[in-house]
């Protein structure tokens, strides 16, 4: 795929149909190989780089989930796409003075991974008069210099008892994304193992936000209930300066 951009709109429509039902075809087998019901996994269409006009097709298809990882760009695809029946997840790395702005539009923030970010969210939630269901974050590179943000692991409880004791705040569970370069199973069932002691404290923070593209079969295969799904869905993304 090519991203779109010198399709019609009936093409681009037809192209994003095929791809949502090669990937719905991945999720049904990944789920029937590890015994898992379709209906756990949510799937997320992260749409960076991509144009509103896909988020409106893709919900023309019947997905419900979009995900955005910058801020500046995110804000206006949701304020284009209002009135469609969307759930925003924010997933990519978010600084405190952006709270306030995503607090505004996201439904879900996947990246969150320290108190000072807890507590920018919490007021951001408030004042807006809204309810931020937050995942937190874990870091599964044992380097730090190789992280792409997140909690180490022993981080996560003070987190999460953050999060689960904010106003305006709703715990929801764990995201991470798989070191690159690295076989994604044994991060993954880490990620499972984080995930359970956190249930343990905060029963209902049930969501396991795991698998992309090109590791979304592992993911399921470790209990993941959210899929982060761009490429595959989308087609290739172009180089953006950041
Ligand atoms: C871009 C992105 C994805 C999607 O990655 P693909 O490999 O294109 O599916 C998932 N999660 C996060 C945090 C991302 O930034």
């Amino acid at each position: 795929m090519t991203g779109g951009s010198s399709l019609t709109p009936e093409e681009r429509r037809a192209e994003l149909a095929e791809a949502l039902a090669a990937v719905r075809a991945r999720i049904a087998a990944a789920c029937a190989a590890a015994g898992r019901d379709e209906g756990e996994i949510t799937l997320i269409a992260v749409t960076k780089t991509f144009p509103a006009s896909d988020v409106r097709l893709l919900a023309g298809l019947g997905l419900a989930d979009v995900g955005e990882n910058r801020d500046q760009e995110a804000r206006p695809k949701a304020a284009e796409c209002a009135g469609l029946p969307l759930t925003w997840h924010f997933v990519g790395r978010l600084q405190t003075n952006k709270a306030r702005a995503v607090a505004g539009y996201a439904d879900v923030v996947h990246s969150v991974d320290r108190p000072r970010l807890v507590t920018a969210l919490s007021d951001a939630a408030v004042r807006a008069g809204r309810t931020l269901r937050c995942l937190v974050q874990v870091s599964l590179d044992d380097d730090p210099a190789e992280g792409r943000g997140g909690a180490a692991p022993g981080a996560v409880p003070e987190v999460a008892a953050a999060i689960a004791a904010a106003a305006g705040l709703e715990l929801g569970g764990v995201m991470a994304v798989a070191p690159l370069g690295a076989d994604p199973l044994p991060a993954f069932t880490r990620l499972a193992g984080v995930a359970e002691e956190m249930r343990r404290n905060h029963p209902g923070a049930r969501i396991v936000s795991a698998g992309m593209s090109g590791d979304l079969e592992q993911a399921i295969a470790c209990g993941a209930t959210h899929l982060r799904v761009g490429t595959a869905l989308l087609g290739g993304r172009r180089a953006i300066v950041r």
